[in-house]
């Protein structure tokens, strides 16, 4: 895979997980961007930082872009996907909160562990696709694409509306409710049953 030039992803994108933190599924997308910088991969860990008193995990279904997109139609998406691939999208939940701007919450190094991708031609049914974190071996969350508020070819024409996604770049599409803290000495894990399974520890600052 290509190092991305950008993660895009996608917040509030599961009406549960909208509920579960005070909020609501946004009447567009809402956007926010990760750092390359960010980005670990399978068994690496995922570094607490000393700034933060709750960072969470945010287990989602990524898609990874095969072929530049601007400006491209719902019907013509899938065209643009290389694959599909698990990725958590770590979150210092009370920098979140007080920053306003979730950059620095979303952005420490290591916060966004990515899986290996899936060549789209090796998804069974992309209909179907579904995504499972555990932290520990415990199942805290279980999502559907068919439960998200903005389907996978939608995200790619709103995004793709607004900056020109190039091969590698990543969208992460949304996390499904059970939001919740990691501790040092935690293993996480993001199953995408069919696509493949990303896991990390967990360590202290
Ligand atoms: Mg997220």
């Amino acid at each position: 895979m290509n190092r991305p030039t950008k993660i895009v992803c996608v917040g509030r994108n599961y009406l549960e997980h909208a509920r579960e933190l005070g909020n609501q599924v946004p009447e567009r997308p809402l956007l926010f961007l990760k750092p390359p910088s960010s980005i670990v991969r399978e068994g690496e860990a995922i570094v607490l930082p000393a700034a933060s008193d709750r960072v969470e995990h945010e287990g989602e279904i990524a898609v990874v872009i095969g072929r530049t997109a601007r400006g491209v139609k719902a019907a013509d998406a899938w065209d643009h996907v290389a694959g599909i691939a698990p990725l958590n999208d770590v979150t210092a939940r009370d920098l979140q909160k007080t920053d306003g701007q979730w950059t620095r919450a979303k952005g420490f190094d290591t916060f966004c562990p990515i899986g290996a991708t899936l060549p789209l031609a090796q998804v069974a049914d992309r209909g179907a696709l579904e995504v499972i974190c555990r932290v520990n071996g415990q199942v805290r969350q279980h999502g559907r694409v068919s439960e998200m508020a903005f389907d996978i070819p939608m995200l790619i024409e709103y995004i793709s509306g607004v900056m020109t996604l190039e091969p590698g770049d990543v969208i992460a599409t949304g996390t499904p409710a059970g939001v919740g803290p990691l501790q040092p000495g935690d293993v996480v894990e993001v199953e995408i049953p069919g696509v493949g399974t990303l896991t990390n520890p967990v360590q202290a600052p």
